[in-house]
């Protein structure tokens, strides 16, 4: 067993409570399309992934390409690293979409621009893997992956805590994963817990969450990435934020053993 690796490069602007929600979002002040916490956090990264030989897929939310500067802090991330980061597709705006009702067209439609915007800034290293925004998945969104390419998805959180966040249930979602040809990639628990993003710093949640990570198996290096998108390679997935490494003065670390 090996693990996965992966981070969501969120903006301050694209949480569920300020967007991309019919309920959890709230109207408040415009938010910078590229926030010097999120700079902070790019930074923080980099010195990371100075200090280690792992391979990480970086998920995108498109619509932050917008910004030129954020396009090369990315660009900067592949030609410094090279095969060590690949790019998947966090959505276009990251909207909620199983928490909205049911809006293929939508999705499809969304899904086509954010790729298209993905692949032509990160040619090489954009990869057909997906992660719905804020971990909002629905059994529909499947058939739109599977026409548009994608191979791999890695949304569900098979916490029973947030299973409200599978549409219409998490079982349904895994089954249309299954039949429309997608590998799931599901992410690390323990105990049934969340271990991902704001778990390993939600008080209650972080003390298993970190407990899980330091247990990790070995993570993929760039002569095992083609075992993402391979079955028979059992993998633990886990995801944290870029936004992350900018806590504790951008010395925040993910707590990965042998780093
Ligand atoms: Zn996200």
């Amino acid at each position: 067993m090996r693990t996965w690796c992966t981070v969501d490069t969120d903006d301050l602007r694209h949480v569920p409570s300020h967007q991309g929600h019919p309920t959890r979002s709230k109207e408040e002040e415009t938010l910078p399309d590229y926030s010097q916490r999120l700079q902070e956090g790019f930074r923080g990264f980099k010195q990371w992934m100075e200090s280690n030989e792992i391979a990480v897929t970086v998920f995108v939310i498109a619509d932050q390409c917008a910004n030129s500067e954020f396009v090369s802090t990315v660009q900067d991330l592949v030609a410094t690293f090279g095969e060590r980061i690949t790019i998947g597709c966090h959505g276009l705006t990251h909207r909620s979409w199983s928490a909205w009702s049911k809006d293929t067209e939508g999705f499809s439609r969304d899904l086509e621009q954010a790729t298209t915007i993905l692949k032509k800034h990160f040619p090489d290293s954009f990869r057909p893997w997906f992660r719905a925004p804020a971990g909002y998945i629905s059994d529909w969104m499947a058939p739109i992956l599977s026409q548009q390419a994608y191979t791999v998805d890695t949304s569900v959180n098979p916490s029973w805590l947030v299973r409200k966040k599978s549409s219409p249930s998490r079982a349904m979602v895994l089954k249309s994963m299954a039949s429309n040809g997608i590998l799931e990639r599901q992410w690390k628990t323990r105990f049934s817990l969340p271990t991902c993003g704001p778990a390993q710093h939600i008080m209650g949640l972080r003390w298993n969450a970190r407990q899980a990570w330091k247990g990790l198996p070995k993570p993929l290096g760039i002569e095992d990435l083609h075992c993402i998108e391979h079955p028979e390679h059992e993998l633990t997935t886990v995801y944290w934020h870029i936004l992350d490494h900018s806590r504790k003065n951008q010395q925040w670390l993910p707590p990965i053993k042998g780093v």
